[in-house]
């Protein structure tokens, strides 16, 4: 605890000391140090996408519209094409002497000529037939980019489509190539500029990020699921590294819970007769391992041409004793068709006994009546998390799962969405829709359609691990897919994925539990002031609220050796600190 006297102080020595570095605009005492600048309403879904990123990978922000407030943080990145007419020539001024004083901008499609010295360009074109960026040279913005499938950013499958995206294609004066497309052109450059910086990237954040995550990405993947597809979350790593490399003393609200370096979701599809039964040797291997997995059920009732009606009372005997030894159960659709994705919406009040499956299936009728029977045949049963058959993705499935009472969704798969952080996606699958408050897992590894045999054991063992460690050093995740359709091969598969990941600091549990603190999580808010030998840092949220196992990352730096963490009504969180190379974890005990 600090006196009310040293904090006074503190905060006097800190508003005499930024005028000097960001000209005569006084600070507001306590900012997230980057700011999202919006260029115009119509670009709403740029302001999603830059906001979806960083909130993914906890970098502070706040958007704004005004470029007098953006220009306050020493971070701006822009929503928005950068035309002439993006800002109005007073703006533009204030942004060229913000980057002149020692600023750093981030931009995309800088298109507009007033803007090229700032840029270090005299020109550019635009294409749609770019089908990769490859970052290339060595930049404090690759910090997180160390492998092959990072350096190469894939925007779609050459052979399939013949227009992808719009991209810009820099003709560099002064900036330094950090990216080229196919053609070699620039697609990514970087212009020392005064003391600042400017970075211009020739993709949208909706095209590189948002669109991905709905799945729209031009088939840039071979393969759903079990390969390290990581090109959406690059950009967001781009971003990240820059801010570490230029906001200080950088803050983080770390991804994963406690503290731990990355984490490993385990889940299980029960979509087959014999699966129930199995469950239960699944649920005691990962019990052996201290972890919990969520178990996704299909509560089909009915038999038809694709399987029988398997969803039986003496089937659920088995659910329920998974559940008593603490495992969580999800949905996993009534019917488990492919066809889902093109069902209607039908009616949110639909009910178990009205449903009519066979004749008259809709999206309503997937999610609430599986709902519904797992809530009735478990007591005390409460279904949070959704996974779709087929992982089968309607046009309006977060919506409707939102309106059914769901909280976790796990039907995107990692080899579509380009995308392996947990995040909020929108309501309907479509840009310009909404962020739902649902979180998305998307699966990246799975064990079906003769992927994982008792023949491929070693190497699918191998290529897991290998896909974990690579998530790990990004802090990200890794969602596992188990179908227990075997308990042979396919337990002994697992359990040597549990071994090489409990020696590493790999936080292993549900997809139920990790989704319900990624949930939480997103909708944290930080800021932070600093002084000359404090930091203080404010979260947006009453104590009571915050989900256990939450994680800062604060820069390390001797010069700021006092922390403080108040919750939103200024009471003090405790929290216990581990260092790490180059930040300091502060696990908070709320
Ligand atoms: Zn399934």
């Amino acid at each position: 605890m600090r006196s009310a006297l040293e904090v006074r102080s503190g905060v006097a020595l800190f508003v005499l000391y930024l005028p000097l570095a960001f000209g005569s605009t006084p600070p507001t005492k306590l900012s997230t140090g980057v700011a999202v600048l919006q260029v115009a309403a119509r670009d709403t879904s740029e302001v999603t996408a830059a906001e979806s990123d960083l909130e993914m990978l906890g970098v502070p922000y706040e958007t704004t519209a005004s470029v007098v407030s953006a220009i306050r943080s020493p971070m701006v990145i822009i929503a928005g094409a950068m035309t002439n007419t993006a800002f109005s020539p007073a703006s533009r001024e204030l942004l060229y002497s913000f980057v002149e004083r020692g600023g750093v901008l981030f931009a995309t499609h800088v298109q507009g000529n007033q803007y090229f010295p700032l840029f270090g360009i005299n020109g550019f074109s635009t294409s749609r037939e770019n089908f990769g960026l490859q970052l290339t040279g060595n930049d404090p913005a690759f910090r997180y980019v160390n492998r092959p499938q990072e350096r190469d950013i894939v925007l779609g499958d050459s052979k399939r489509y013949r227009e992808l995206n719009w991209t810009t294609q820099y003709q560099p004066t002064g900036a330094v190539v950090l990216g080229r497309f196919p053609g070699r052109a620039a697609g990514f450059v970087r212009h020392d500029y005064g003391r600042g910086i400017a970075y211009s990237l020739g993709l949208s954040f909706s095209d590189s990020t948002l669109r991905l995550a709905l799945g729209q990405s031009y088939e840039a993947e071979p393969q759903w699921a079990n390969v390290f597809a990581p090109s959406a979350d690059v950009i967001r790593l781009l971003l990240r590294a820059i801010y570490e490399a230029n906001v200080h003393p950088f803050l983080l609200v770390h991804t994963i819970p406690d503290g731990f370096e990355s984490a490993l979701l385990l889940s299980h599809d029960i979509d087959a007769r014999e699966s129930f039964r199995n469950s239960v040797a699944f649920a005691a291997l990962e019990q052996r391992y201290g972890a919990t997995s969520t178990f996704f059920v299909t509560t089909k009732y009915f038999s038809d041409s694709t399987d029988a009606g398997y969803y039986t009372s003496q089937n659920s005997v088995y659910l329920r004793e998974i559940f008593k030894r603490g495992f969580d159960l999800g949905s996993h659709s009534v019917s488990h068709l492919k066809a889902f994705n093109r069902f209607p919406l039908g009616e949110a009040a639909v009910r178990f006994a009205t449903y009519r499956p066979q004749s008259a299936p809709t999206v309503f009728g997937e999610v609430e009546v599986s709902k519904q029977l797992l809530e009735r045949d478990i007591p005390g049963q409460h279904t949070v998390a959704f996974r779709a058959g087929e992982l089968s993705h309607p046009p309006q499935l977060i919506s409707a799962l939102e309106t059914a009472g769901y909280l976790v969704d796990s039907t995107r798969a990692a080899g579509d969405t380009l995308t392996n952080y947990a995040y909020r996606p929108l309501r309907e699958s479509h840009l310009g829709s909404a962020a739902s408050s649902i979180i998305e897992i998307p699966v990246t590894l799975d064990d079906s359609m003769g992927y994982l045999t008792p023949a491929s054991q070693d190497r699918v063992v191998a290529q897991w691990t290998e896909i974990v460690e690579a998530n790990a050093e990004n802090n990200n995740i890794t969602c596992l897919l188990i179908h227990p359709t075997d308990t042979t091969y396919k337990l002994a598969a697992e359990e040597r994925l549990l071994q090489a990941c409990r020696k590493k600091p790999v936080w292993i549990g549900s997809v139920a539990r990790f989704g319900l603190f990624a949930r939480a999580r997103a909708s944290i808010r930080v800021e932070r002031a600093i002084s000359e030998n404090h930091v203080l840092i404010r979260l947006s949220q009453p104590r009571a609220d915050l989900p256990a196992g939450l994680t800062l990352v604060l820069e390390s730096d001797p010069r700021w050796d006092a922390i403080d963490v108040r919750d939103s009504q200024g009471a003090d969180i405790p929290f216990t600190t581990r260092l790490k190379l180059d930040g300091r974890l502060l696990i908070l005990h709320p």
